[in-house]
C-alpha cells in the first residue's frame, strides 16, 4: 500500500476533522470521532473518463422515457419506491436491528426470483440462517441465489459473473473494501463500500438494496454520507413491539418523499395492510375525552389517525410537555396560541400527546386536532364519535387550509364519519354525502363550537 493519510471522522455523521476531539461539531454526538487511516489515491486526469463525449444539447431534444419498473410483489413497498423498483437505482433501507428489514427483502427477492435473476448477499447471517428464515416464511427458494461474503471486491466480481438484475446487500455495515485498512462498520468503510456499489449499479443497471442498521440514537451509522449517495432512502418507523411496521420514503429520486408504506408483521412475514386508516383508530364504546380523530396526508395517501391528549395538574415548576409521534416545539407553540387567542391556560398543567399506532406526524394539518384534543382533556369533555378534524393553526389564531382537503374528507366519509371541523377554505363546494361540514376561520370559532357540544 502506498502513502496513507491520517484523519479523524465522526462515526455517526461522517464529518471529518484534522484532529481528535470529544464532541462532533457536526451532529453534537460525544465520543464518536475516531482515527481513520486512508490511503492517498492519486486521481489522474483521465481516471474519471467514462467513454462518453460530453455534449451540450437543447432541452427540447432531450429524449424522455419512463424508467422501466419492476414490481416487487408487495404493493406497499412499490408505493414507497414511487411505483416499483427502478433498474440501476440504489435503495437504502434503514431501521432498528430486528425490525424486519431482512424479512422484507428476503420476501421481495424470493418473489422477484420467479421472474428475474436475483442475488442476496448476506454478511450478517449464515446461508443456513437465511434459508431457515425463507422456509419458516414458506417462500419459494428454488431460484434465489445466495452469497455469504463481506468483501466488496469479491462481491462485485461474483455479481459481474452471475449478472443478476437485483441485488440485496445485508448489511452495508458488515462489508469492507481492500482499499481501506479500517474495520467494517467504520464510517470510511461504509462510505467507500457504498461508493463502489453505487458505481457498480449505475454501470450495470442493477437495482441494488442496501440494508443499514440504525444506531441507538436513531440515526444510521454515517447517514449523511450514505443518504446523498443513494437514490432512495426508506426508514422503518414505529414501535418494534407493535404488530404494524411503517416504512417512510425519506428521499426518493423516482417518487414522492414522505410516502408511507404500511405492513402487518405476521408469522408468514410482512403483509400489506389494505385499509391502513383502520389500524390507527381505536374505537371506544363511548366517546372518551382527550381523543380526537384527525385526517392527515402522508405522501399521496390520506390517513385517519387518532390523536390522544392527557392534561393533568402539574406539581412541577416546569410542567411537562411530552409528545409521542408529534412535534414537541409545535405543541408549545399551539398551547401559547390557545392561551393568547382563547384564554385557555395550561401553564400549571402537564400535557401529554400521542399519535396512536406509532405513526409519526410531521405535517401542520394536525394542529387543530391537537389543540382540540388538549381542550377536550382539560375540560373533560369528549368530542362526539364520528367527528373528524384537520387544519393548520397560525400564530394569529387563524385556521389555515391544508393541501388535499377533499381527499381527507373523502377518506373520512368512507369510514363513516358524520361531522368534520375543517378550515374555511377546505370546505367542499358541494355536499359530501350526509357529512356535516363545520368550516372555521379562527381558533375562537373552533373553541366556540366545542363549548356547544
Ligand atoms: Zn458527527
Amino acid at each position: 500500500m502506498g502513502k496513507t493519510k491520517v484523519s479523524h471522522a465522526c462515526q455517526s455523521c461522517g464529518a471529518q476533522y484534522p484532529k481528535w476531539s470529544g464532541q462532533c461539531l457536526g451532529c453534537g454526538a460525544w465520543n464518536t470521532i475516531v482515527e481513520e487511516i486512508t490511503p492517498v489515491i492519486r486521481h489522474s486526469r483521465h481516471q474519471g473518463y467514462t467513454g462518453l463525449e460530453p455534449a451540450i444539447i437543447n432541452m427540447s431534444d432531450v429524449a424522455l422515457h419512463d424508467e422501466a419498473r419492476l414490481y416487487t410483489g408487495l404493493k406497499e413497498l412499490d408505493r414507497v419506491l414511487g411505483g416499483g423498483l427502478v433498474f440501476g437505482s440504489v435503495v437504502l433501507i434503514g431501521g432498528d436491528p430486528g425490525i424486519g428489514k431482512s424479512t422484507l427483502l428476503l420476501q421481495t427477492l424470493c418473489h422477484l426470483s420467479q421472474s428475474q435473476k436475483v442475488l442476496y448477499v448476506t454478511g450478517e447471517e449464515s446461508l443456513q440462517q437465511v434459508t431457515l428464515r425463507a422456509r419458516r416464511l414458506s417462500l419459494p427458494e428454488d431460484k434465489l441465489l445466495l452469497l455469504a461474503d463481506t468483501n466488496i471486491e469479491r462481491i462485485i466480481q461474483c455479481a459481474l459473473k452471475e449478472k443478476p438484475s437485483v441485488i440485496v446487500i445485508d448489511s452495508i455495515q458488515t462489508v469492507h473494501t481492500d482499499l481501506l485498512p479500517s474495520a467494517p462498520g467504520a464510517v470510511g468503510q461504509v462510505r467507500e463500500s457504498a461508493a463502489q456499489l453505487v458505481a457498480f449499479a449505475k454501470q450495470t443497471n442493477v437495482a441494488l438494496f442496501l440494508v443499514g442498521h440504525v444506531t441507538k440514537e436513531g440515526t444510521l451509522a454515517g447517514p449523511r454520507v450514505l443518504e446523498h449517495m443513494v437514490d432512495c432512502v426508506l426508514y422503518f418507523e414505529g414501535e418494534q413491539d407493535s404488530r404494524y411496521r411503517l416504512i417512510r420514503a425519506v428521499k426518493n429520486r423516482f417518487g414522492a418523499v414522505n410516502e408511507l408504506g404500511i405492513f402487518a408483521m405476521t408469522d408468514k412475514g410482512l403483509r400489506e395492510v389494505s385499509n391502513p386508516s383502520a389500524i390507527f383508530l381505536s374505537r371506544y364504546e363511548n366517546p372518551v375525552s382527550g381523543s380526537v380523530i384527525m385526517a392527515t396526508k402522508e405522501g399521496s395517501r390520506p390517513l385517519l389517525v387518532e390523536v390522544q391528549a392527557l392534561v393533568d395538574q402539574s406539581h412541577m415548576a416546569n410542567p411537562r410537555r411530552v409528545c409521542v409521534g408529534l412535534e414537541a416545539p409545535r405543541l408549545s407553540m399551539l398551547l401559547a396560541v390557545l392561551h393568547r387567542h382563547s384564554g385557555v391556560t395550561t401553564y400549571d398543567q402537564d400535557v401529554f400527546v400521542n399519535a396512536v399506532g406509532g405513526v409519526r406526524i410531521t405535517e401542520t394539518g394536525s394542529d387543530l386536532a391537537l389543540i382540540l384534543a388538549v381542550l377536550s382533556s382539560l375540560r373533560n369533555r369528549p368530542v362526539p364519535h364520528e367527528t373528524i378534524i384537520f387544519g393548520e393553526v397560525g400564530l394569529a389564531g387563524e385556521i389555515r387550509p391544508v393541501q388535499g382537503g377533499q381527499e381527507r374528507l373523502k377518506e373520512a366519509a368512507k369510514h363513516g364519519f358524520k361531522t368534520a371541523i375543517v378550515p374555511h377554505h377546505n370546505a367542499p363546494k358541494e355536499t359530501m354525502g350526509d357529512m356535516k361540514i363545520l368550516s372555521v376561520q379562527t381558533l375562537g370559532e373552533a373553541v366556540e363550537y366545542f363549548k356547544n357540544l
